[in-house]
């Protein structure tokens, strides 16, 4: 049996499974919260966009923005499948680092890098950093002058186009805190800086318009309104982009209300468009770099919990309580964002009435998922959220001081450990007495 909207199947026992494991066995192993991701299925998510490039024989970078989860073992993942890789702190960097990733296939993002983390970027070389104000050109030329290197460099830019999207995960319109604006000259300042810099190798323009994006109306505007400063720059400073790196933000299905997209047709209406583009201002086709996080990491990820108290209010609603909440996934709480659910251990079931999915934190605000409908709701149940692979671990905090959660993939039916559960030891750690 098929879980309706999501990549999972039901067993014989009429539990949810996993990458060929039983869900429920899984919790009892590992206890709950527990983040469980399919690794085959990060692994036909990386596919999808590195094949479709390699189809169209068009040159390209698929990077995978670790932010969505980074972890060593993710971030092996990545290696094997060949991915570049985005990061945007010192901590992914260092993360990237201990999981040996290759490090001249990692790109440093961030709208404030600080002085160290630039120097890291440099020391370790790595690939690109991509430039987001005036103050990190000259911070990047020094610095790249002190090592006496150079690197490649790309420009964000904020083409001025809103993705119809939440207004928190939205970051293409022209009130941005990322990037250089295209329209009031600034990106062309920010090019006149760079494009005859000895240390600076400027390869080209960034531009990343949001999240959770279905259509690819907006990607289109958003590489019309590049090519219309590329082609006044060609005439001006003669100027050709190397590379276009067009960002993230493809959408997952979390609820039946996202309709599935196929990225492959998605990625080739972009290519042809960046093609279009290029023949009318007569520049040869840029190398393409995109860098989706949620559409690689998102769809493989489920986290169980295990079902504590209930509240019923008669005439008004049913509070279910899990073991976790906005600790484990901040999403529905920071902004509104929806998630689908099954009992794992009652996954062929049939639904009965719709009940409310609370967190344990003391905060109103900690409801998991709204009107969620469920069979018959027993203590000790295991409940398994999906799609909770993308900005759920990495999002986690200490809220109430709760430990985070572990996290197992498993893959070809074998189940490992790749973070361990945290202990209040660990949660305690950095406290220093005062007596
Ligand atoms: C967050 C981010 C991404 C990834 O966004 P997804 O929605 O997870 O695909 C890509 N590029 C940049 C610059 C980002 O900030």
């Amino acid at each position: 049996m098929i879980i309706d909207n999501h990549p999972f199947t039901v067993n014989k026992q009429g539990h949810l499974e996993i990458g060929g494991i039983d869900s429920v066995t899984l919790a009892k192993k590992y206890g709950t919260p527990l983040y469980v991701y399919d690794v085959q299925i990060i692994r036909n998510n990386c596919r999808a966009f590195v094949n479709t490039f390699k189809k169209m024989g068009i040159p390209a970078k698929v990077a995978y923005a670790s932010k969505a989860f980074s972890s060593i073992a993710m971030l092996q993942v990545m290696k094997q499948e060949e991915m570049y890789l985005d990061v945007v702190s010192e901590g992914e960097l260092y993360t990237a680092l201990q999981a040996g990733f290759p490090t001249e296939k990692i790109h440093l993002h961030g709208n404030n890098k600080s002085i160290a983390e630039i120097r890291m970027a440099i020391e370790n070389n790595i690939g690109c950093i991509v430039v987001d104000n005036f103050q990190e050109i000259q911070h990047i030329h020094s610095l790249l002058k002190d090592y006496n290197k150079q690197m490649d460099v790309l420009m964000r830019v904020t083409p001025g186009v809103e993705s119809k999207t939440h207004q928190y995960i939205m970051t293409g319109h022209e009130d941005s805190k990322f990037g250089f604006n295209l329209q009031n000259g600034q990106a062309e300042n920010a090019l006149l800086k760079m494009i005859d810099d000895p240390y600076i190798c400027f390869q080209g323009l960034h531009c990343h318009i949001g999240s959770q994006i279905f259509e690819t109306d907006r990607f289109i505007l958003a590489t019309n309104m590049l090519f219309e400063s590329l082609k006044m720059w060609k005439q001006q400073y003669n100027y050709v982009p190397n590379v276009l790196n067009l960002g993230g933000g493809y959408g997952i299905r979390y609820t039946k209300e996202d309709a599935p997209i196929s990225y492959a047709p998605f990625i080739e209406e972009l290519i042809y468009e960046v093609q279009k583009q290029a023949e009318s201002i007569a520049i040869p086709m840029p190398e393409i770099w995109i860098e989706p996080g949620r559409a690689i990491a998102g769809n493989a990820g489920i986290t169980l919990y295990t079902i504590g108290s209930m509240k019923e209010i008669p005439g008004i609603r049913n509070y279910i309580a899990v073991d976790g909440g906005m600790t484990d996934n901040l999403r529905p709480s920071l902004y509104q964002a929806k998630y689908e659910a099954v009992l794992a251990n009652k996954a062929d079931w049939l639904v009965e009435k719709k009940v409310s999915i609370a967190g344990k934190c003391c905060e109103s605000g900690d409801m998991l998922i709204w009107d969620l409908p469920l069979p018959a709701v027993s203590q000790n149940d295991i409940l398994a959220v999906f799609s909770t692979g993308a900005y759920g671990y990495s999002m986690a905090n200490h809220y109430n001081r709760f430990a985070k959660p572990a996290v197992v993939f498993v893959e070809n039916g074998k189940d490992k450990l790749v973070v361990r559960r945290e202990t209040y030891k660990d949660v305690t750690r950095h406290d220093l007495s005062f007596e």
